[in-house]
Formats: structure tokens, C-alpha cells, sequence
């Protein structure tokens, strides 16, 4: 039990870095946004969410700089490169180079097996626990639990739901608009939309702005970001973008940039 949980009346504070806010390939290869993953600081449990091209680099670069040591477990959404490239480094400098296992990874079955895994067996002895989601099976943490939501999205891809002492967290990451979602991600507080494309196109796996906004009008979170920006997006300017939705929505819409850091208060009435 951590020391916040035990003075009782205050739950403790959560912060939201997000090292990365790039979405779409050419983005994330010209590097235009960092592909970093997001580091939540959840009370005393430190959880990283996609660890995509350059997240170790930039936890150990943030200010105050981040400590892959300290984490308790590193969440993959799906195995595409933008979100899993460093899996396989934070693993180990979770483990402190492997030599003390630690910490949790839970990942779709298809990033641990079949044709294609991205996390090399060789690491896998560096956490202590390995877990794969399960459509709606909550996975426990110290302090919160992690819900997936299955999202469409050529490979098997989850969203998630964080129950945590700061409230209902809905991290709605790559896929196609899907009429359940907002039922799914319902009573979230703070909603985190990987919002690739201005416009909406056929058959495109990826939300558009248009979907995007649907879907924070109708799960009306306390606050929304967007985030994980491809070209399009970045042309229009994501801020002026978020600063009309708002308008529109009437609930606070932010644009993410590299390096934000959301505080809990942002999201909770009275911490
Ligand atoms: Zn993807």
C-alpha cells in the first residue's frame, strides 16, 4: 500500500507526459513530431502506454528527466512500428539492463506470437509478469485496474480504460470509428483520441477529426486531447483545430504537443 493510499482523505495525483504526438508514417518517419510514447504517473505507479521510435531517448531527456527503472509495467496497444518500436529496449531498462526483472507488459497475442511478434523472446524474461489482452478482461495494477477495448484496426489493436483513484481514463488509440465505442468508453473523464486525419475518407483504420469530435460529444469527458497527428492534421494546426472544437463541444478540447504534461486537477473537480 502506497503512503497516499494509507493518509486516506486526498487520492493521490496523476500526470500525463506525453513524450510523442506523431501519428501517421510520414510524420513519424521525417520525425516532424516525436514518436515517443505516454509515461502516466498514476500515484506512486509509473505505467508507459506505446512505446513507439524514441521513447527512451525521450523519458531520459524530459524535464525532470523520466526513469525507465521506475516503471511498473509498459501497456502495447498494437504492434504497428509508431507504437512498438522501443518495446523491446524499455523491457530491458526496466529490468535495469535485465538484471532485475520487474514490472508487467500486457500486449495483444499477435505482438507475442504468430508470424510477426515484436517483442523478441530474449526479453522476455525481463518482466516479472506477461499478459495478454482480452476484450472487456480488466488487467490489475497497483492502484488502478486497465481495461482493453478492442478497436478495428487491420491488426488486433486495444484501446483502454484506466479505472484509477483520479477518476476513468479512456486512451482511445489507433482504429476505425465503431458505433460502440462511445458506450465503451462511457464516464470517462479525460479522453486521449489518436486523431490521424483532418477529413474523413473511405476506409481508412485511423479517426478522423470529424469522428473524433462524435465521439467526444457523445462519451462528454471533463477533458479531451488530441494527439498522434499525421499530415493533415499538422497542416491545419492542431490548436486552432482543438480551439474550434471546443467552441463547438462546449467541453475543453486540447492539442497535444511533445513533451505535455496533463495534471489530474485538468480532469478531477477537487483535487
Ligand atoms: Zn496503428
Amino acid at each position: 500500500m502506497s503512503a497516499h493510499s494509507q493518509t486516506g482523505d486526498h487520492p493521490p495525483a496523476a500526470r500525463i507526459r506525453l513524450l510523442g504526438t506523431a501519428g501517421a508514417r510520414f510524420v513519424v518517419a521525417r520525425q516532424l513530431r516525436y514518436s515517443a510514447g505516454t509515461w502516466l504517473e498514476l500515484g506512486d505507479t509509473q505505467i508507459l502506454l506505446d512505446p513507439g521510435p524514441g521513447t527512451l531517448t525521450r523519458a531520459r531527456r524530459a524535464r525532470p528527466p523520466l526513469a525507465p527503472e521506475k516503471l511498473t509495467g509498459i501497456l502495447l496497444s498494437h504492434k504497428h512500428l509508431d507504437h512498438s518500436t522501443d518495446v523491446n529496449i524499455m523491457l530491458e531498462a526496466m529490468a535495469e539492463g535485465g538484471r532485475r526483472p520487474r514490472g508487467t507488459l500486457v500486449a495483444p497475442s499477435d505482438a507475442l506470437e504468430g508470424e510477426d511478434p515484436v517483442i523478441l523472446r530474449y526479453v522476455r524474461s525481463f518482466p516479472h509478469r506477461i499478459e495478454v489482452w482480452q476484450e472487456g478482461m480488466p488487467v490489475e495494477f497497483d492502484g488502478f485496474t486497465a481495461t482493453p477495448v478492442r478497436h478495428r484496426h487491420g491488426v488486433e489493436t486495444y484501446g483502454l480504460v484506466l479505472a484509477s483513484t483520479v477518476g476513468r481514463l479512456g486512451f482511445v488509440v489507433d482504429g476505425r470509428m465503431d458505433q460502440e465505442l462511445p458506450e465503451k468508453y462511457a464516464g470517462c473523464q479525460l479522453l486521449v483520441l489518436n486523431t490521424v486525419r483532418r477529413e474523413w475518407t473511405p476506409d481508412v483504420d485511423h479517426l478522423s477529426l470529424p469522428e473524433a469530435l462524435e465521439l467526444i460529444q457523445q462519451v462528454n469527458p471533463r477533458l479531451a486531447v488530441l494527439t498522434h497527428f499525421g499530415m493533415t492534421m499538422l497542416r491545419a494546426g492542431p490548436r486552432r483545430l482543438a480551439d474550434q472544437a471546443s467552441e463547438k463541444l462546449g467541453i475543453p478540447v486540447l492539442a497535444a504537443t511533445d513533451g505535455m504534461t496533463l495534471e489530474s486537477s485538468r480532469w478531477t473537480q477537487d483535487c
